[in-house]
Parts: structure tokens; sequence; C-alpha cells
């Protein structure tokens, strides 16, 4: 195989979520074909998709068969077992690496990695035990979070304490899983970089969003982020001394907290990122097709934007406003295709283009 993939060949994605969706229509935009491998029945990804393996991670055959008939393999989910990926990455590569996906599995060894190659993380101790807590507590200091090390998103397994009442509580709710205690980061906003770097080396950020979360779960992105140029450059810095560090191929969502000048990794997705959503509707490339190019090997394009946008997730009920957003002027609907509207579940997302004079 060459390095850069010919329209026509086909590209495997782990997981068939909405991501894996946004990523299938952006490769079909390129002429790419994409495989989905996910274990849940119907998944969003697999309407728009090539061909849909349905399987679990452990099943051998059906991942050989992945493998074999794939030219690279990406995902848009972390959690996948390592034992499929070895028997995948023996038979394909896999952009972005296991390192970069390892390393962001466990909040350990994502903050020790970056603290390793010189970035700021919030003050953390590992934590399994009780005794293990109460050091951790004097280490790190109050409010803390804890949160399990691993397979924790938008804000599940996590839980806060604020005085030393708050610890039994805090390490019950961690229901035995080992976990990290961090520091709680009196931040002024939230912001995430997104960005890319290719086969060739080239590294290319889009504007910072600025993230506003409810219960823990995105709720708006906004671009551009109200921060200093100073503060914009030193993001995209640590974006890129990530990517670099990580020698990483494809798309990655660097979530950050800013406090004045200071800026504070809190973790990064080794994939398309949630509050990359806007790039949709505000610049000349979205993070989708960003990310098919790199992975398939094709030149990053230079992410401008070109509006002030607003990204809202449609969660849960959200749904029900769909009619009402489609009628609406300068707002760009999409929907993933999910039957079932649960509580917390994320139906869509609507990113609507401000007026600056107006707007903000
Ligand atoms: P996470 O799953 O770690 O991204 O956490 C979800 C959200 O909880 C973050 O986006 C923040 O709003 C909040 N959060 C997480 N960790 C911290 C922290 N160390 N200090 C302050 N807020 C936090």
């Amino acid at each position: 195989m060459t390095d850069a993939l010919n329209p026509g060949q086909t590209i495997g994605i782990l997981g068939g979520g909405q991501l894996g969706r946004m990523l299938a229509m952006a490769a079909a935009r390129l002429g790419l074909k994409v495989h989905i491998f996910e274990p849940g029945e119907n998944p969003p990804a697999g309407e728009v998709a090539h061909k849909t393996t349905t399987a679990p991670y452990e099943d051998e055959a059906a991942l050989t068969a992945f493998a074999d008939s794939v030219d690279v393999v990406t995902y848009e989910f972390e959690n996948v077992p390592a034992d499929a990926l070895d028997l995948i990455e023996a038979r394909v590569p896999i952009r972005p690496n296991r390192t970069a996906l390892a390393t962001s599995q466990d909040r350990l060894t994502e903050k020790t990695f970056l603290k390793d190659i010189g970035l700021d993380t919030a003050p953390f101790a590992t934590v399994s035990t009780e005794a293990e807590l109460a050091q951790a507590l004097a280490k790190v200091g109050m409010p803390s979070i804890l949160k399990t090390r691993r397979l924790g998103y938008d804000g599940k397994g996590q839980a806060r304490i604020n005085d030393r009442h708050d610890a039994p509580t805090a390490l019950a709710a961690m229901n035995g899983a080992d976990a990290i205690l961090e520091g709680f980061v009196n931040f002024d906003r939230e912001i995430s970089v997104i960005a890319a770097r290719g086969l060739d080396d080239t590294i290319a950020c889009f504007e910072p969003g600025e993230n506003v979360h409810t219960d823990g779960i995105l709720d708006t992105t906004r671009v551009p982020a109200d921060i200093s140029t100073a503060t914009r450059e030193r993001a995209f810095g640590i974006a890129g001394t990530i990517l670099t560090a990580l020698d990483y191929i494809g798309v990655i969502g660097v979530e950050m907290f800013v406090s004045g000048d200071e800026i504070v990794i809190n973790e990064f997705a080794p994939r398309v990122h949630n509050s990359g959503h806007w790039t949709e509707a505000g610049a000349v490339i979205d993070q989708f097709e960003q990310h098919i190019r790199a992975v398939a090997g094709w030149p990053l394009v230079d992410p401008v934007r070109h509006s002030d946008v607003e990204m809202t997730n449609l969660i849960g009920d959200d749904i029900n406003q769909a009619h009402a957003i489609a009628s609406e002027t300068g707002a760009r609907l999409h929907l993933y295709g999910k039957a079932e509207a649960r509580p917390g579940r994320k139906m869509g997302h609507v990113t609507r283009v401000l007026d600056p004079a107006t707007d903000r």
C-alpha cells in the first residue's frame, strides 16, 4: 500500500455512533469508502456507510475479516479492547496510533504524559483505597474531583469533594474502580482546540471554541472564544506539542481550562470531538473531512474560520425542536438518525451563524 489512499479505497472505523456517521459522510465526499465495526445493532453510522460489521470486539474472525477488507483503520470510540487492536494492527495501520489511544484511555497515564512533556494539568494523585484517598486529599487539597481512571465520559464516574465528609461517598461512587483525584480548577472558561496532524507532519489547528457544559455534558460551543491573542497562540502551541509528542496522525480534541492567561489541560480525545462540530458551519473545512484526509494520507487543509458560530447539542427531548430549528434562517441542523430519545442521549446538534454586531 502506498501512504495515500486512492478514491475507492476503504477506511475502517471502530465504533458506529454519530462521530462515525459524520466521518463516513465526509469520506464519501472524497470518494472513499467506509466500513464500520460496531458491536451494537443498527448503529447511526451504518445508515451512511458502505459496509457495517455487527460483532463484539472479542470476535476474532469478524475482526480479521474487517481488517482484511480495509486499507487503514481509525476509531470514533476510545475504549476498544487492546486484544482487538493487536489483531487489527498486525494486518493494517491504525491511525491515530496505539500510544495515543492508550495514553488517553487512562486519566493517570494521560496526565502523567502531559506533565512529562512540560504541559500543565490540575494537581492529581492516584486513588484506589481509603488510605490513598486521605493521602491524595492531603497532596491535592480541596475542593477536588475524584474520577475513575478509565471509561468516564460526559461527567460520568466523577464525584466532587468539597470537604472531608464528602470523601467516603465519593470513593463509594467509584464502585471499586481505580480513580484519580484532581484539584478543582477555578477556571474563567473552558476551551478546546481541534487540531490535526498529517502523514507529512503538517499540523493544522482550528480556532479554539469556548465550551459550556451542563451536568457534565457539552451544551454549547461558541467560536471565537473570548480569549486573548496570547492565550489563543498558547492553546495552539499546546495542541501542537501533544500531536508531535505522540507522533499523531488524525484529528485530536484537546480540552483546556483557562484562568486569566493561564491554561491547564483537562484531557484530550484521540478522535473527532463534539466541541468541533461547529467547524461544519464556521470553517472552510470541517473536522470530519480533516480527519479523513489525515488518516488517508491526503494533504490537510488550512482550517480557516469564516464565521462566528454557536453549536448547540440536541440532547434527549431537544429533538422535538427539530422542525422549528429547520425553519430558522442561518441555523444548520444535523440529526444522527437515532430512533429513541433517552435523557442525556445526544440526538443531534444545531450550528447557528452569529452576527458579530448583535450576537455577542
Ligand atoms: P471531564 O469528563 O474530565 O472532561 O469532565 C467534565 C467536565 O467537568 C469538564 O468539562 C469541566 O466542566 C468539569 N471538570 C472536570 N474536571 C475538572 C477540574 N479538575 N476542575 C474543574 N472542573 C472540572
